[in-house]
């Protein structure tokens, strides 16, 4: 079956479906995206991704491009003929089409809008959770408003890169004062020894992940206790457990840092709960 992406108003054969060359996302990663889980056809957490989505938009000073209603029966309708049950659906939002030119173009220049679905293998990313992941630490080299959900995202490529040249999955950045941030594709987490699971807070340096919060919910309900601070490389390296939380892999335990285990070097008790229990808390539509 061939694959289907909306793009500005057309349902397309992801082959032939393109923009113009001169996007603003192409010339400028003049864009901002979303990804949403789809679990058993449906949007996981969609109202907190559209609010997050615009957030990003006005942030950027990029107008919406239809109401976020009927964004909604876009990514829903991309999801259906797509077939997906079990995947992501991805979108993007750039400032449109313009000659080239670094200022934003006139007011009456319509935003593109980019959706495409893809199903993912529920089995696989269950086997790679029941392993575990490894990360490795890099320097953190993005902008300060990483709270934006921007396009711009050639540090977090370069960092992934580094991660998987060296047999990992994720890469966590480290700032100049030794705390951990966030992964390249995804927030970070650790379990101290106590049993409190500890996140940096959302005010600077991260993004605010959907599936972060969804989890603090979560961790309030089960009366697990939440350390909103900063934590350090070194802390992170003794720490009880550690995972990584994103909507497209859910709580996905660590046990290893740069090569070294975490706890027993095998995903932690806490870890699988929280992974477990995900679903029955988040806002399936
Ligand atoms: N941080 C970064 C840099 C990310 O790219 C992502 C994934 N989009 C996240 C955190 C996690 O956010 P969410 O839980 O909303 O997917």
């Amino acid at each position: 079956m061939s694959r289907i992406a909306y793009v500005n108003g057309l349902y397309q054969n992801m082959r032939e479906a393109c923009v113009n060359i001169e996007d603003r996302g192409y010339q400028f990663s003049d864009g901002v995206y979303e990804v949403c889980e789809i679990r058993g056809g449906r949007l996981v957490d969609m109202p907190r991704h559209l609010a997050r989505l615009q957030r990003s938009l006005s942030e950027l000073r990029i107008s919406m491009p239809m109401p976020l209603a009927a964004l909604e029966v876009v990514m829903r309708e991309v999801v259906r003929r797509n077939r997906v049950r079990y995947g992501i659906v991805y979108l993007q939002i750039t400032r449109g089409v313009a000659r080239r030119d670094h200022g934003f173009p006139a007011a009456t220049v319509r935003p593109s809008v980019v959706v495409t679905a893809r199903s993912l293998s529920f089995a696989k990313n269950q086997a790679t959770a029941a392993k575990g992941i490894a990360v490795i630490t890099v320097a953190e080299n993005r902008w300060p408003r990483v709270d934006i959900k921007s396009v711009s995202l050639l540090p977090n490529v370069l960092a992934k890169q580094a991660a998987r040249d060296r047999g990992a999955y994720e890469a966590w950045y480290v700032d100049p004062q030794g705390y951990v941030t966030e992964g390249s594709s995804s927030n970070a987490w650790i379990v101290t020894a106590q049993g409190s699971v500890v996140t940096r807070s959302a005010e600077s340096g991260i993004l605010s992940g959907i599936t972060r919060a969804v989890l603090m919910e979560i961790l309030a309900a089960l009366q697990i206790k939440l350390e909103e601070r900063p934590f350090t490389a070194a802390e992170a390296a003794q720490a009880a457990e550690a995972f990584v939380t994103s909507a497209s892999q859910i709580v996905m335990p660590v046990v290893a840092i740069d090569s070294r285990p975490i706890g027993d070097g095998v995903p932690g008790p806490i870890s699988q709960r929280l992974r477990e229990e995900f679903h029955r808390f988040s806002a399936i539509s």
